[in-house]
């Protein structure tokens, strides 16, 4: 945004008010803005965990490898930090996969109670280990829903797995699916740490984050929310955010049943 200040004063000693004109700059200028600002962002976020092993390695080259103890360590972190940037950069690839090809994607109809067993399997081997009970409700015959099979599964999968990230031990995540009118509603809700309401109109932005060490910590690369609004907009659907600070979240989604998606 362009901004003029334009001084109202008829009495030059006196000033009294100001104008602003705002101009918005061009669309084009905006995706622009965009783009290089993800760049930026994509850069620093490889960075981290690239200097943190080139550190550790150097480290044990200057001799932390004699401690057969500070050298396991050392291995570990760079073990994990190594997997932080390959999860990092699938899902740099997917987010812009699906933007690329949300146009020319196959589209095919998708039969929700058939798919779900699979969803079910990877959700539950997530869940285990941390105490949460994973429950689904399905309204039995949903119609089917038009698009990317894959990604539908990876939408509620990015869902489920946040929920799971995000939810103390011995919490609970329900699934529902059921059809309302011409709509077909998939909510995922758990009984985690909730969301502050500021930030929930930016949890769909690449790499924002509420709580960014906390994030780190459990594994997250702050694209899971970025990648499930695109999938979600290939359907031609809309994404909706309900959420209480230390009592639970719920993510609802609303896919057309006939729609083809607004795609784009
Ligand atoms: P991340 O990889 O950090 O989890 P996401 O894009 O998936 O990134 O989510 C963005 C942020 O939204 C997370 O860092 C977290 O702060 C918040 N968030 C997402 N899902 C939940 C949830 N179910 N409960 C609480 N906070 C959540």
């Amino acid at each position: 945004i362009y901004t003029n200040f334009i001084r109202l004063d008829m009495d030059p000693n006196r000033i009294i008010g100001v104008m602003a004109v705002m101009q918005d700059v061009t669309e084009m200028r905006k995706l622009e803005n965009m783009r290089s600002e993800f760049v930026a962002n994509v850069s620093h976020e490889l960075k981290t965990p690239l200097t943190s092993i080139s550190g550790f390695i150097e480290t044990l080259k200057n001799g932390a490898m004699d401690n057969e103890k500070v050298r396991d360590r050392f291995l570990d972190i760079i073990d994990i930090e190594t997997e932080r940037l390959t999860r990092l950069i699938d899902d740099i690839l997917t987010l812009s996969a699906i933007e690329n090809d949300k146009n020319t994607i196959k589209r095919e109809e998708i039969r929700i109670n058939e798919m779900i067993n699979e969803v079910n399997m990877m959700a539950e081997a997530l869940a285990k280990g941390k105490q949460i009970t994973y429950i689904t409700e399905l309204e039995a015959d949903l119609p089917f829903i038009y698009g990317n099979r894959d990604w539908f599964k990876q939408m509620l999968l990015n869902l489920i797995e946040n929920a799971i990230k995000y939810t103390p031990e011995n919490g609970q995540i329900k699934v529902l699916i059921y059809k309302r009118y011409e709509h077909v509603f998939a909510v995922v809700k758990d009984t985690g740490i909730g969301i502050p309401k500021e930030d929930i109109s930016r949890l769909f932005e690449r790499f924002y984050r509420v709580d960014k060490a906390r994030s780190r910590k459990v594994g997250g690369t702050g694209l899971g929310l970025a990648i499930v609004k695109h999938i979600v907009l290939s359907f031609g659907g809309e994404i909706k955010v309900n959420s209480k600070l230390g009592k639970g979240s719920e993510f609802i989604v609303r896919i057309p049943i006939l729609g083809r998606g607004k795609l784009g």
